[in-house]
């Protein structure tokens, strides 16, 4: 392992959680930064039970203080889902502001690789399909989810300006939409609503006709490929997802076929400036990092549907900002 000290920031989240088991698993000793407004403290039990887990509370657009050696900085901390950014737009915007300068800062402080969480997002409402790095993206400036993907745009550009004129050692990655344990089953995005809708024989919520495409990528997967691109020595952007797409309307059908439930789907109104195709091409992960995704979206959804059935979650307290 080249990495043995890790800071992730927004360690405490989804994805994070699942990056601080690897890492641990993979015998690192790793220093979650975190200020809980979407992360929750269960996340972390299994890797608390390492020993070799640190938790601070600290909100990164504040700043970020380490104390001794860090080899690798993973800034995952941000409002991520529609319900949270839309619901923290100001939280959401110096988390990717102050909170990328200062994790970046951290790295360079510490002579550290930095990774980028970047987004799908970054493209907007995409006018080429599937999307490559190439293509700059379609995205409305002023509209409301602008807060996420603008601040997710202006972290790149902050990544790539330290790195063009610090020297600074980093990595973009532009992750699709990806699911698995330990979502919150209220956080808005289309998996946890329609496993938690269905497992609750409620009507399945499908925004618009459900015809918008998304492309579902496993969370272990997505782990895989974060880690992958940590120990490359690519800047970036790469793009990491899952290529095969369905439509949403679809995925209500899977959710509904695969929990057995009978709950009727029931069509809602569409968020404004809502993508109507999502699609990665992963090309260049393919080819430079030898990465593809293993799991397909059907046996991903059968293991997060069990860990939905087998555990309760009890609401989360919001922070407004
Ligand atoms: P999440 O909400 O579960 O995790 C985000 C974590 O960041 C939470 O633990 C939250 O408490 C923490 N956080 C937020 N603002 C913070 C701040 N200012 N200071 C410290 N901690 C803060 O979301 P996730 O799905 O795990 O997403 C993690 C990262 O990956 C985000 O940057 C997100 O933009 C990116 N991403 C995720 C997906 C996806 O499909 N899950 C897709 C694209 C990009």
């Amino acid at each position: 392992m080249k990495f043995t000290r890790i800071v992730i920031t927004g360690g405490a989240g989804f994805l994070g959680s699942h990056l601080c088991d690897y890492f641990l698993a993979a015998g690192a000793e790793v220093v979650c930064l975190d200020n809980f407004s979407s992360g929750r403290k269960e996340n972390l039990k299994s890797s608390a039970a390492s020993g070799r887990l640190t938790v601070e509370v600290t909100d990164v657009a504040d700043g970020c203080d380490v104390p001794g050696p860090v080899d690798a900085v993973l800034h995952l901390a941000s409002p991520a889902s529609p319900t949270d950014y839309l619901s923290m737009p100001l939280a959401t915007m110096k988390a990717g502001s102050s909170g990328t300068f200062h994790a970046l800062d951290l790295a360079h402080r510490k002579g550290a690789r930095f990774v980028l969480a970047s987004t799908s997002e970054t493209y907007g409402n995409p006018q080429v399909h599937p999307q490559p790095e190439t293509y700059w993206g379609n995205v409305n400036p002023v509209g409301p989810r602008s807060v996420y993907d603008e601040s997710k745009r202006f972290s790149e550009a902050l990544t790539m300006a330290c790195h063009r004129s610090q020297g600074l050692d980093t990595a973009i990655v532009r992750i699709f939409n990806t699911f698995g344990p330990r979502m919150r089953k209220d956080d808005g995005r289309a998996i946890p609503t329609f496993i938690t809708q269905a497992l609750a024989g409620k009507p399945i919520t499908v925004a618009g006709s459900g015809t918008q495409s998304r492309s579902l990528c496993y969370v272990h997967d997505l782990v895989a490929g974060v880690v992958r691109m940590l120990h490359s020595n690519l800047a970036g952007p790469v793009n990491l997802g899952n290529p095969e797409e369905l439509t949403v309307l679809q995925i209500a059908e899977l959710v509904r076929e695969l929990t057995g439930s009978s709950s009727p789907i029931v069509f809602v109104d569409r968020p404004t400036d809502d993508p109507d195709v999502r699609c990665p091409d992963t090309t260049l992960a393919n080819r430079r990092l030898d990465w593809a995704p293993r799991f397909s979206v059907i046996d991903g959804l059968k293991q997060t549907i069990a860990w939905f059935r087998e555990n309760e979650q009890a609401p989360l307290e919001q922070p407004s900002g």
